[in-house]
């Protein structure tokens, strides 16, 4: 929707831009690397809040390799949190 604000007055304009506000919302991109073929594939998740919401994943529960079907736990990759 277009809205000429030079036409309005600004208390009109102010409550405009409060309704409508850009929208946005998060996707988590989790990169998994197989520790058996070492190929990579990605996972989507969608969180349910934007603020203190977990990003670890559980390390033990098995998943498989989408390229060799290997079944095992995981952890976070060797440098890529801070120590
Ligand atoms: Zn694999």
């Amino acid at each position: 929707m277009l809205i000429m604000f030079g036409l309005l007055p600004d208390t009109i304009i102010e409550n405009l831009l409060i309704m409508n506000k850009h929208k946005y919302t998060v996707e988590l991109l989790y990169h998994f690397t197989c520790g058996n073929c070492h190929l990579w594939w990605s996972w989507a998740s969608t969180p349910t809040q934007v603020k203190n919401y977990p990003l670890s994943l559980p390390e033990d529960e098995p998943i498989f390799c989408p390229h060799c079907g290997t079944k095992n736990t995981m952890k976070v990759k060797e440098g890529f949190e801070d120590e």
